[in-house]
């Protein structure tokens, strides 16, 4: 077995990410010799300590993080702001800073300012997730054969990069390498745009069973169920996306808008080669992801 690759690495929250993180470094034995937990609510942390995910737990995220070689946000990402300035003074020296969060830019943004000397910043975003949240909800197979994206800074140590980048391949992912802009307009199309469709196709379709009396739901083994599946997912998690992504959802928005106007005028008009053509495209797209093993 190799060496683990962090000594003492904590792990700061601990839901569906933070406890797929804890089961596979469990399993695995070489990721981490000792794993800390900590989290703000003690039923989470009561839990952590019956489901024995950690080697250490410990409610105060500045004494977590003392004498840690690693460190991972697995919290929403508006909470990190918060959560940095509590932790920041504790932070090792030559520590590597890390996190999962979905968003990139305001990683950068909330956390860089607060980045003591000698302690390395490497965001990265696991591209694996489940509509469950809490710390039942992982598993250690979680991230297998998905991407993780790493946005390290202009000035990011190689060696950090490096050992985060070693993280993700011993959890079984396939690592890409993006600044966070880019990352941040790639996740708003691919994931950020679903969920707000799926949220919004959800109260629609809630609004018009109002109106109508009618039990839209008993019919919804349609399309409409694999909408419901996305739109279970956590609030806090999904509010912090969009306020924190608020640029590159907002143009994937409009982009997305004026396509469907433009599906909606081809029905108008009865033109059946466009609305034949969309759909084809659509086919053509699941086909590749199913060729990807992305599916
Ligand atoms: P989760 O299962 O809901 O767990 C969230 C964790 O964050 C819990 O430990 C919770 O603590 C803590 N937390 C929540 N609000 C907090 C706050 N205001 N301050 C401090 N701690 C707080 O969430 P998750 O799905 O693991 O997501 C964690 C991160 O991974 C997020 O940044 C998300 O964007 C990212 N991510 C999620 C997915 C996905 O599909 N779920 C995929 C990729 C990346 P308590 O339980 O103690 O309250």
């Amino acid at each position: 077995m190799a060496e683990p690759l962090f000594n003492r690495l904590c792990l700061v929250g601990i839901g569906l990410i933070g406890s797929s993180i804890a089961r596979v470094a469990q399993k695995r034995g070489d990721i981490a010799k000792t794993i800390v937990v900590t989290t703000r609510r003690a039923e989470t942390l009561a839990r952590v300590r019956e489901l024995g995910l950690a080697d250490v737990v410990e409610p105060d995220a500045a004494r977590a993080v003392e004498g840690c070689d690693g460190v991972i946000f697995c919290i929403p990402v508006g909470a990190y702001a918060d959560a940095m300035r509590h932790i920041a003074a504790h932070l090792a020296p030559g520590a590597v800073l890390t996190d999962v969060g979905s968003t990139k830019g305001s990683v950068v943004r909330d956390l860089s300012p607060l980045l003591p000397a000698g302690v390395h910043l490497v965001p990265a975003h696991p591209m694996a997730g489940t509509e469950h949240s809490g710390p039942d909800a992982g598993f250690p197979e979680l991230f297998e054969g998905r991407y993780c994206i790493v946005t390290p800074l202009p000035d990011s140590d190689p060696a950090a990069v490096e050992k985060v980048k070693e993280l993700w391949r011993r959890c079984g992912s396939m690592i890409e390498t993006m600044d966070p802009i880019t990352h941040d307009k790639v996740v708003a199309i691919v994931s950020h745009l679903p969920h707000l469709i799926a949220f919004t196709i959800c109260g629609t379709a809630d609004d018009l069973a109002e109106e109508t009396k009618e039990a839209v739901l008993k019919f919804a083994a349609s399309g409409f169920r694999d909408f419901t599946r996305i739109a279970a997912s956590d609030v806090d998690m999904w509010r912090d996306v969009f306020l924190n992504n608020r640029e590159a959802v907002l143009e994937m928005l409009s982009r997305f808008s004026e396509d469907a106007h433009a599906f909606g005028r081809a029905i108008r008009r009865g033109e059946a080669g466009f609305i034949e053509d969309r759909i084809e495209r659509g086919r053509k797209i699941r086909r590749s992801l199913i060729e990807r093993k992305q599916a």
